[in-house]
């Protein structure tokens, strides 16, 4: 178990976390989402051992995580790190940069380690090719790979497929995530990409300037936000006045709506003319402006007429579930 305990660090004058507490069990994926600037970073730094806290304290099972003032070399053997600035050996191949990384007590399984590694991270034709010769998402994966070399029980990434191309990237959750999950690796990942996020996490935690506004499963999370940035953090979403469902015209209060929630109808909910339409491939995001001159996003198969006027309805299960969200 990893207990975050009221930690809180800041960079000079500036707080950077804000009183944090919570509890991660073994074996499970807690994404950590924000906005940039939000302190995700840096919550890893901190529970890797590589700040000094102004107060609180971190735990993994009996053991405390010490800052630099206590604990010259960072990083116990437990727990692995994996950088936004990943830091590589060039001049060797990717073979030797994870050979590095395995253990000398067991050198005889070291081909089928380093062999088991590369298909983690789709690198198996690469094995012999130098990093420098690498780009940028080869390089990540191979960082990723010898963070994973001697199995730690916990996983820091922080942003691990940001350099990493849209299509690999896919491939690549599809192939780490389980891996992790297999090998009952405890995984924070800090990452502001919502499809690392989705089918992947057990739970969020939402920072915004430093303070946790959110710790949920995903589920929940998605489902039931506190407010628009959550929401925000899984793509457009928008915030409506109830009132303009008729139902709640006396209501002084917003919903949040992601628009493949919307029902369209020729005569029921409430009047938007049509602006624009956003091609997505497989959908149309539509562009509307309602009767309080608000702009609307909504999902529709196909492109609708510019100026033509349609109606949006909500399901009463979905604003049941939302309601609690005041102004
Ligand atoms: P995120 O990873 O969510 O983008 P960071 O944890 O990197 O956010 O940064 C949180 C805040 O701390 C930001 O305001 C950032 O400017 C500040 N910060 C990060 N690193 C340093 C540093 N070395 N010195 C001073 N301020 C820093
Ligand atoms: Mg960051």
């Amino acid at each position: 178990m990893l207990s975050i305990k009221n930690i809180s660090f800041s960079y000079q004058e500036s707080k950077v976390l804000d009183q944090i507490s919570f509890l991660l069990e073994p074996g499970s994926h807690l994404s950590v989402m924000g906005e940039s600037g939000s302190g995700k970073s840096t919550l890893l730094k901190a529970i890797y051992g590589l700040l000094d806290l102004d107060s609180g304290e971190i735990f993994w099972n009996k053991e405390q995580v010490l800052g630099p003032n206590f604990n010259l070399v960072p990083g116990e053997k437990y727990m692995r790190y994996v950088a936004q600035d990943f830091d590589l050996m060039p001049f060797t191949t990717v073979a030797e940069n994870i050979a590095e990384f395995l253990s000398v007590f067991e050198q005889e399984n070291h081909e089928a380690r380093i062999q088991e590694l590369l298909e983690v991270i789709e690198l198996v034709d690469f094995a012999n090719v130098k990093v420098k010769n690498l780009s940028g998402g080869q390089k990540q994966r191979v960082a990723l790979a010898r963070a994973l070399a001697q199995e730690p029980e916990i996983l820091l990434l922080d942003e691990p497929f940001s350099s990493i191309d849209q299509f690999k990237k896919n491939q690549l959750r599809h192939s780490l995530f389980p891996y992790l999950k297999e090998k009952g690796i405890t995984v924070l990942n800090a990452t502001h990409d919502p499809n690392d996020v989705l089918s992947f996490a057990d739970n969020v935690l939402v920072l915004k300037d430093g303070k946790m506004i959110a710790h949920d499963a995903i589920q929940q999370l998605y489902q039931k936000p506190k407010q628009k940035y959550i929401a925000s953090l899984f793509g457009q979403v928008n915030e409506l006045p109830i009132s303009l469902l008729k139902e709640y015209s006396e209501m002084d209060a917003s919903i949040l709506i992601y628009p493949h929630e919307f029902e369209i109808s020729k005569d029921a909910g409430f009047e938007v003319y049509v602006v624009n339409n956003h091609f997505k491939g497989g959908y149309y995001v539509i562009e509307g402006v309602a009767e309080n001159s608000q702009t609307v996003f909504f999902t529709n198969p196909n492109a609708l007429k510019i100026h033509a006027r349609v109606y949006l309805n909500v399901s009463l299960q979905l604003v049941n579930r939302r309601i609690s969200i005041k102004k």
